[in-house]
């Protein structure tokens, strides 16, 4: 079994939805499991939807969904009009959807808040809609697709937005649900990013979801590869948006590729790897628009190149906080004080320096600064810098060549660096500087790093 997930763009229309189906087709024999993204485009919308009814600009509202709702009719039309009963049932659902959403935003409209429980079944209808869609153009196509509702088969915790799988009842449901359709034949189409707690309301996983769905999808079902299908050749050495000539990594760990999506190289969600880990499936990251490329191949082995860089990620809008204990200069238990209050308020850190009288951490943005200063103070004297950007370098071993360090300090001459850290594994360095000067740090880290005489390049 393998698990084929298509993000947005490789679905962004009808063409592109054929070429995907092409690409199931061709995969038969694997018995694929199917998990789609939303169109591409549309969960924004829907987001855009939510914060609408929240300003009670009801025309914005209706607009949105007229939008979101032409949108699926064209590509319907396109794949499956000329099946009269297909694309009816299409409609209908599509109808009882769009009718689902303008309840929902009337709700948020009149209480002028958006709760994440609403948000999350409003933002999921993107994947409902795309996964059916796409289930009917394989029957159009005389393909045995079969639409498995999401909801069905991933169960979650009840962190709207940012729901957690429960891998036990998960799998659960994944041996009752998928595996009886894969023995018949079947060709299972679920929509990514959407889940549902125990006691039956809808949630998702977190913007960029639906990589982490597919790797869940395939960890319940113990499938023998996920594999990732996006609009790049794979991951690659940076951003190819930021820097066009990146090149294609052809194989590289676990932990390297978690570090590199942990660091916001979008390719792959954060959270994607850690199911894929544990049952040691391999996870191949492959270019819908460029099919004879071989892709990222990613597993725990990592192929051949074990010390020094692979990639650099860039992370935007984070915060430093900085907290000096003057107080508590030498007093045993600071350190544990104050992550107790991160702990408390939920706000994960992803960097960490120490001096002897003051520790900086980073944070996302998003978390609530102003509640996190306040229960700091009475501990520390707290300075917090917003608008940064970390710029992970990341591979095995990385200072194993004594160059790295030097190159990277180097290409950084003349920009402010807020705060660098080197992770003890040796597979991260990473330097924060001003979000104005993130992208010309990049290019500079990437030139000195890969671009001429590169050290140990990917
Ligand atoms: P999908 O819709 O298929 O999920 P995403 O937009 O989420 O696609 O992810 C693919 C994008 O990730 C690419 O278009 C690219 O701009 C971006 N990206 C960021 N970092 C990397 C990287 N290191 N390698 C490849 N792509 C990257
Ligand atoms: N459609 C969702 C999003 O845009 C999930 C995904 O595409 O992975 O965030
Ligand atoms: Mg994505």
């Amino acid at each position: 079994m393998i698990v084929i997930k298509f993000g947005g763009t490789s679905v962004g229309n009808s063409q592109r939805v054929s070429n995907a189906i092409d690409i199931v087709s061709e995969r038969r024999e694997q018995k694929p499991i199917v998990v789609v993204s939303a169109l591409a485009g549309v969960t924004n919308e829907l987001v855009a939807a939510t914060e609408a009814a929240r300003a009670s600009d009801s025309a914005r509202v209706d607009e949105i969904i007229r939008a979101v709702r032409q949108r699926h009719e064209d590509v319907a039309i396109q794949l499956v009009q000329q099946k009269i009963d297909f694309f009816e049932t299409f409609t209908r659902q599509l109808d009882k959807q769009i009718e689902q959403i303008h309840t929902i935003l009337r709700g948020i409209a009149l209480l002028g808040e958006i709760t994440p429980r609403a948000k999350d079944k409003v933002v999921a209808i993107g994947e409902k809609l795309s996964s059916v869609l796409f289930a009917y153009s394989m029957m159009m196509r005389a393909l045995p697709g079969e639409h498995v509702h999401s909801e069905d088969v991933v169960v979650t915790d009840n962190h709207f937005g940012e729901a957690a799988p429960l891998m036990g009842p998960t799998r659960e449901n994944a041996q009752r649900v998928l595996i009886p359709l894969i023995e018949r034949g079947r060709i299972p189409v679920m929509g990514g990013f959407i889940g549902r707690t125990e006691d039956g309301a809808t949630t998702t996983l977190g913007r960029g979801g639906s990589d982490y769905s597919a790797a869940i999808v395939g960890a319940a079902v113990g499938a023998d590869e996920i594999q990732i299908w996006t609009d790049v050749d794979g991951m690659m050495t940076c951003d190819p948006r930021l820097i066009p000539n990146a090149r294609v990594i052809d194989h590289i760990s676990y932990v390297e590729a978690a570090e590199l999506a942990w660091f916001g190289a979008k390719v792959l969600h954060p959270k994607t790897i850690a199911p894929a880990v544990e049952l040691g499936i391999p996870v191949r990251v492959v270019n819908t628009h460029n099919v004879t490329s071989p892709g990222t191949l990613v597993d725990a082995d990592g192929g051949s190149h074990t010390h020094g860089p692979r990639a650099i990620a860039v992370k935007r809008s984070i915060a430093v906080v900085q907290m000096t204990a003057n107080a508590m200069l030498g007093a045993h238990g600071f350190l544990a004080r104050l992550f107790a209050i991160f702990e408390q308020l939920e706000v994960s850190v992803d960097l960490i320096t120490t001096s002897e009288v003051s520790v900086s951490v980073t944070i996302d943005e998003k978390h609530n600064l102003a509640k996190l200063i306040e229960k700091l103070k009475p501990v520390a004297d707290v300075e917090v810098l917003e608008n940064q950007s970390i710029i992970a370098v990341v591979g095995r071993n990385l200072m194993k060549n004594t160059e790295v360090g030097a190159r990277v300090f180097e290409s950084l001459q003349g920009i402010d660096i807020a705060m660098f850290s080197l992770g003890t594994s040796g597979l991260n360095l990473s330097i924060v500087v001003n979000d104005s000067d993130a992208d010309r740090a990049v290019k500079s880290v990437h030139r000195a790093l890969f671009e001429n005489a590169a050290v140990g390049a990917a």
